[in-house]
């Protein structure tokens, strides 16, 4: 049998494949099949539509429902761009700190998730553990919805999920919900001498736009939930981060392009908030139609997280509680794979090494308090299932 490796000789394996999310991330997926087979524990892969990445999931102890599923995600943002000290793909330990890409987001947590399946398939555990690595998080958490599907009725379904993404080991019951949208406004040009034969995407792209202030405006004169008041901010936000379009100051606008970004308390509906926008867009659209036949709005959904509501009396709460000993949860503002998991069913909570300002950045790096930390929990995690 293959040797139990630590939770750090795993994260360097993990880390030296470069699987940032344009890429595919196989090498790495075959290296935990292999390395889980070695231990005598089948895993399963869903695979993406062209084969060029996939999701692994795998299963230990007896074989019931009620599951504790350690979730993590295997690809990482780029390295382009960013100055590194050190090898990027190569773990380098420095000051009490694990630097590397993908040692906080989030290597890191999976290789402890790794070491602790070894250990409860090895030691014996009355309550199962799974483990859920999924791909394309970073580009708007594509990967986890498929990869839950493809979990439900190969493995018996788990109960309490843990996302690791870093939150400096503090239990979080919720996050924010988002959506975003591109958006392309077609227009027709014309000298703009004569403006009203022609349409000019800019123009009429900013009524889309005002329609998004207009509902930020409503949003913060309404009265505030109770779940979106502990956020910061308290309630839900819209927003158009980049816009491009138009060719001359006498020319009406062929296109206009912007983005949308929809950050959503749990209070609030993310999928009516989305709809309300297809809706604004597809009025325009039918406006500009009846004026311009090329002319038209088009809407390219690219992301859709749903929030994370914190749970009454979680299974997957109370269990971080009594792990870690802490009664205080903490809500965050960024999106994970939780919100997909408590969507599918589960119970589920973030809890993992590192602190998120670490994630993405140049000399990305996990401290080794944070780390033991984690290692710590794993350990408990698996006394308890036992
Ligand atoms: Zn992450």
């Amino acid at each position: 049998m293959m040797d139990e490796l630590t939770p750090r000789q795993i994260l360097d394996r993990l880390v030296s494949f470069p699987t940032v999310s344009r890429s595919p991330n196989l090498d790495l997926i075959d290296w935990v099949e292999a390395y889980l087979a070695g231990h005598g524990i089948e895993s399963h892969r869903h695979w993406n539509e062209d084969r060029t990445k996939a999701g692994l999931f795998a299963h230990v102890g007896p074989w019931v429902e009620g599951a504790v599923v350690l979730s993590g995600h295997t690809d990482v943002v780029p390295v382009d761009g960013q100055t590194w000290s050190s090898d990027p793909w190569t773990v380098t330990e420095r000051d009490g700190r694990l630097y590397g890409r993908g040692c906080c987001d989030m290597k890191g947590f999976d290789a402890l998730a790794l070491w602790a399946l070894v250990r409860a398939h090895h030691a014996g555990i009355a309550r199962p553990l799974q483990i859920a690595l999924s791909y394309d998080e970073e580009i708007g958490c594509l990967g986890a919805p498929p990869l839950i599907d493809a979990m439900q009725g190969v493995v018996p379904k788990g109960t309490a999920v843990i996302v690791g993404e870093p939150s400096r080991m503090q239990l979080i019951t919720g996050h924010k919900g988002g959506a975003g949208f591109h958006v392309h406004v077609k227009g027709y040009e014309v000298h703009s001498s004569l403006l009203p034969q022609g349409v000019s995407a800019i123009m009429e792209g900013a009524r889309l736009i005002q329609w998004i202030n207009d509902r930020n405006a409503e949003i913060q004169a309404a009265p505030r939930g109770a779940l979106g008041a502990r956020f910061d901010p308290p309630f839900t936000t819209l927003h158009v981060g980049m816009i491009e379009g138009g060719t001359a100051h006498n020319i009406t606008a062929a296109d206009c392009r912007f983005a949308v970004e929809m950050r959503v308390v749990p209070d609030d509906d993310l999928e009516a908030l989305a709809a309300a926008f297809e809706a604004e867009s597809a009025r325009l659209d039918a406006a500009l139609k009846a004026r311009r036949p090329e002319a038209g709005v088009h809407l390219q959904r690219f992301f859709g997280v749903p929030a994370l509501t914190p749970e009454a009396d979680g299974p997957a709460e109370a269990l971080l509680r009594q792990l870690t000993g802490q009664n205080a949860a903490g809500v965050v503002s960024y999106g994970t794979e939780a919100g997909q998991f408590q969507e599918a069913g589960y119970s589920a909570v973030v809890c993992g090494p590192g602190d998120i300002a670490q994630a993405h950045q140049p000399d990305e790096f996990l401290s080794l308090a944070q780390f033991q930390a984690g290692h710590d929990l794993m350990k408990k995690l698996v006394e308890q299932l036992g």
